[in-house]
């Protein structure tokens, strides 16, 4: 039997926990845990690819950036530059847990880490509303100095904890070495790629891939190379079981399967709140409609149960 291809995107919560304070060992230890969960795919019959989030790793690494050139005078890093550590960085850390994980279990497979990048368009209209919080927080003198000094956009702070930077999240057009990622999976190798969405290029009108400050959503990401590949199935692992309608509220109900019009239906009445499950259901869409049989949303736990998570499905 030919095997299936899942494309697994981890959720924060696969590597830092609110109730941690995100040392590197609690996030080894996250990260062996949810690997060991993913194992069940595996088990199932999928290849799989795995892409991750990056928030809290990049921001700490925009911190250190600070802290350097203000002590040190060592010259600030370009956001690509940050993200791209970031995917070398957690990639590694998911790499050797996987392969801790499967030595534990008797398999033996390659893990591979592969630094990603996503072909984003400046023409992309994110770039006209910067709206992706990065970095420390300043207070107003400062910003104004960081935008005169950089031309960098600044947001207040809606917890009014300060200014922080903003920068556009632009839809990727295309995802590099796409084909190389699929290959690799198909043939029966773990592959951890488009950390952090991925490092966001565009290409010069010379022809010339040059970076620019922007982020890309990794749920988006994950979605948009699984729909190259052609994945049978798009995992997005967070830290709930399912998705819900009138979440945290008395009649709250978990959806199980539903199709693209009633997840459309259920954008439309406001269920999935913009900066965490609203992105996931947007993802979840987007391979759905270029192709995909479904997208699961669910928890590392539920992974275990064949119907698990809330399944947003092309025909039901
Ligand atoms: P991750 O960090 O895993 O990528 P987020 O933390 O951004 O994901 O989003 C997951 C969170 O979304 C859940 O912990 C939950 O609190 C929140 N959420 C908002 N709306 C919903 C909803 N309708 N159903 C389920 N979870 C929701
Ligand atoms: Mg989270």
């Amino acid at each position: 039997m030919s095997k299936k291809l899942a494309v697994v995107a981890f959720g924060g919560n696969a590597l830092l926990r609110a109730n941690q304070k995100g040392t590197i060992d609690d996030q080894e230890k996250n990260a062996y845990d949810t690997c060991e969960k993913v194992l069940q795919l595996i088990r199932n019959d999928y290849n799989i690819i795995i892409t991750h989030g990056n928030g809290p790793q990049v921001g700490n690494i925009l911190l250190r950036n600070e802290a350097g050139f203000n002590e040190y005078k060592i010259p600030k890093m370009p956001l690509d530059i940050c993200v791209a550590d970031s995917q070398g960085g957690i990639g590694y850390m998911i790499e050797r847990q996987m392969r801790n994980v499967l030595n534990d279990n008797h398999m033996e497979k390659n893990v591979i880490t592969m630094v990603t990048q996503v072909l984003v368009d400046l023409n992309d209209p994110a770039f006209e509303n910067p709206s992706k919080p990065v970095g420390p927080y300043y207070l107003k003198e400062e910003a104004d100095l960081l935008t005169k000094a950089n031309k960098w956009v600044f947001k207040e702070d809606s917890r009014k904890r300060g200014w922080r930077r903003v920068v556009a999240s632009p839809k990727p057009s295309d995802v590099f070495n796409k084909n190389v990622i699929r290959d690799l999976a198909m043939s029966g190798n773990i592959v951890i790629a488009v950390g952090g969405g991925g490092v966001p290029v565009y290409r010069h009108e010379n022809n010339y891939l040059e970076a620019i400050e922007a982020v890309v959503d990794k749920d988006l990401a994950s979605a948009i190379l699984a729909s190259f590949i052609k994945a049978d199935s798009f995992f997005i692992v967070t830290d709930v079981p399912k998705a819900y309608v009138n979440y945290n509220k008395p009649d709250q109900k978990a959806l199980d399967k539903i199709s693209i019009d009633e997840t459309k239906a259920y954008i439309k009445e406001g269920h999935f709140s913009a900066g965490s499950m609203g992105p996931k259901i947007k993802a979840a869409l987007e391979f759905v409609e270029t192709g995909g049989a479904e997208t699961i949303i669910t928890d590392a736990d539920s992974l275990q149960y064949e119907d698990c998570g809330t399944r947003i499905v092309r025909e039901k």
